[in-house]
């Protein structure tokens, strides 16, 4: 037992003083007894607060704590009873008792706090509200007198195996959100909530259970707390709200107990489910310019931002991130911290970003900001910067892919005939469609009738014009989303057409009945396109396993001579690669022709400047409607 905690520290106390304490520590004590050992208590000065300890202690005795049965009654003896602790437990934590003033105290002391905070606790919605703890005092002056007395709270044996402390602990976060009517209050609160998550130890499997029991019972709630911490309302509390979900999110540091992956996955997808991300950048964005922010402050939040962003399909969430201010963020922490921050922007400038700029939605938001970015990109003090390159690369690439957007939004339809050896171009209005599939279209009976019959579009109507391969199947896209990626697809070969019939002919010397791909990789930044037999490229092992769809266009495609073209666009999905066919189309076989023929006279030892000489006096000769279109 502590010494603070013995009764005859009250003898120190002035002799009116003494009387008064003395009163309250009798068995027949009264309320009033105690209410004027609180009014002396707030007014005397610092040194002899703790003097009145030994009143508290003894109020609080465990054994004073109602029974099933005292409360089913509730005899005033009882209400009495309750009352007496509730403000004997307000006054204790008036007192600031904290680890360094009274070392050992918090032991001493925890044996009658806990009880009591266990029973008001449980009984809280029982408890009629005048004799019951408010929630500040129950939960969050609580968890700051276990901050004060127990550091750090993991090594603390005393509290943390305490049954039934960690789910309180979850309760007390979800009763956050209900002190949010004053800001002051709630940002004091969320202090409380984060400095315990923050020591305790919650990534142990058995920890985490408890605190989402506290929460609400599902990992959702959990979910919907850990956002809640980003909260604007919770002003200056950044950095430590951060920190305190960091291991919860990234692992736990050193070589402690941590959550199985898979139910950390589950997690981390809540949170993107609960706006997480946008919230995140939103408060980042915000910090960046302040006065408290560090560099490791803001390095921990790109860190954690990278974690989220890297799971399947996380290019839905990009959108609202950018809306949310990542690069402004990201030209924010370049300027304030150069050098230190040059890695963790750089990875989104030259992975992160380029990887999911092939989706629609993606860089229709980073059209909204990219005037604005630009602009602090070329002032003066940006362009000194060693990460300015980057920077440059990065606007030149969104730019581009804004671009074709923009175009996106007036391109006229044309579409090319599907009957494969006709593939006449011509606007989608004056197309036949037929009406099995609604995405096949022709320019008039005779083509469809080819296509139904020759064609073996009898077999096929129905599947996709753009397939997607393998496990990319239970990923569907949206319509924009499909146009972009074609009109992607369409820019690049155009920019590198050269480099793809010189690949054709390459592949077709060596084996001249080889079925061409051309694959389209944009998991790079500048995208890769290489040309590859059917039968011999990265790819085959997936098409392989795709069945009558995948044969269908391969059969389409040898018989349309260059007029269907298999190109495969391949994309990051955040995590997984994700590989489409964009069949792309010519209205003549002029160019594939004259590329065979070429490949078919070259001799194995030729040239490669020859070649590429001969390619290009071809695609010369070769107007628009050779080239390859947009279907
Ligand atoms: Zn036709
Ligand atoms: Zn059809």
């Amino acid at each position: 037992m502590h010494r603070a905690v013995d009764v005859k520290n009250l003898q120190r106390l002035p002799s009116p003083h003494f009387r008064v304490a003395l009163a309250a520590c009798k068995d027949n004590s009264s309320l009033d007894d105690l209410r004027r050992v609180g009014s002396l208590l707030d007014n005397a000065p610092a040194s002899q607060k703790i003097l009145y300890l030994p009143v508290l202690y003894l109020a609080l005795d465990p054994a004073r704590i109602p029974t099933a049965e005292d409360l089913e009654s509730l005899q005033p003896c009882t209400v009495i009873r309750v009352t007496y602790a509730s403000l004997s437990l307000a006054m204790l934590f008036r007192l600031w008792i904290t680890k360094s003033s009274h070392p050992g105290l918090g032991s001493t002391l925890w044996p009658r706090v806990w009880p009591w905070i266990h029973f008001m606790h449980e009984q809280v919605e029982y408890l009629p509200d005048s004799i019951a703890l408010t929630e500040i005092i129950l939960y969050f002056r609580f968890l700051d007198f276990v901050s004060a007395n127990f550091k750090p709270l993991r090594d603390s044996l005393l509290v943390t195996s305490t049954p039934g402390f960690r789910v309180f602990v979850g309760k007390a976060w979800a009763a956050l959100s209900r002190m949010k009517s004053s800001p002051e209050q709630f940002e004091i609160c969320v202090q409380s909530v984060a400095l315990t998550l923050w020591e305790g130890d919650f990534t142990d499997p058995v920890h985490f259970m408890e605190l989402i029991d506290g929460a609400g019972g599902g990992l959702q709630d959990l979910a919907r707390l850990s956002a809640e911490l980003f909260d604007p309302t919770a002003g200056q509390l950044f950095t430590l709200c951060l920190s305190c979900l960091v291991p919860l999110i990234m692992g736990a540091p050193d070589e402690r107990p941590d959550l199985d992956p898979s139910l950390r996955e589950e997690y981390l997808e809540m949170l993107r489910q609960h706006d997480f991300l946008p919230s995140l950048v939103a408060r980042m964005d915000a910090f960046v310019d302040t006065a408290e922010a560090d560099s490791e402050s803001m390095t921990a939040c790109f860190t954690v931002l990278k974690r989220l962003l890297h799971a399947p399909r996380t290019y839905r969430w990009f959108p609202s991130v950018i809306r949310a201010g990542l690069l402004h963020t990201m030209t924010r922490a370049s300027l304030r911290f150069p050098g230190d921050l040059d890695d963790s922007v750089r990875y989104f400038l030259t992975n992160i970003l380029p990887e999911v700029m092939v989706y629609y939605h993606v860089v229709t938001a980073i059209d909204e900001v990219l005037d604005s970015v630009t602009k602090v990109c070329h002032r003066k003090e940006f362009e000194a910067l060693a990460i300015f390159d980057d920077w440059s690369e990065f606007l030149d690439l969104a730019e581009m892919r804004v671009e074709l957007v923009r175009e996106l939004a007036d391109a006229s339809a044309l579409k090319a005939c599907d009957n494969v050896e006709c593939g006449e171009l011509q606007d989608r209005s004056h197309c036949r469609r037929c009406s099995g599939c609604n995405s096949f279209y022709y320019c008039n009976r005779k083509c469809q009738m080819v296509d139904w019959g020759r064609g073996g579009h009898r077999n096929q109507c129905n599947s996709s014009t753009m397939l997607a391969l393998a496990d990319t199947r239970n990923c569907t896209l949206g319509f924009r989303e499909r146009q972009f990626m074609r009109a992607l697809l369409q820019y690049a070969y155009r920019q590198e057409v050269d480099s793809i019939y010189r690949q054709q002919a390459e592949v077709l010397v060596a084996d001249p009945d080889a079925v061409l791909l051309t694959l389209f990789d944009y998991t790079w930044s500048p995208v890769q396109i290489t040309v590859h037999s059917i039968a011999n490229s990265p790819i085959t092992e997936t098409l392989d396993k795709m069945g009558v769809e995948w044969a269908d266009f391969v059969s389409r495609a040898e018989c349309s001579r260059g007029r269907m073209q298999l190109h495969i666009i391949q994309v990051s999905d955040g995590i997984n690669s994700r590989l489409w066919v964009i069949p792309l189309r010519t209205s003549s076989s002029k160019v594939h022709d004259a590329v065979r023929e070429l490949a078919l006279n070259l001799s194995t030892d030729y040239d490669n400047e020859d070649l590429a000489n001969e390619i290009s006096a071809i695609l010369e000769e070769a107007d628009n409607s050779d080239l390859v279109e947009i279907h």
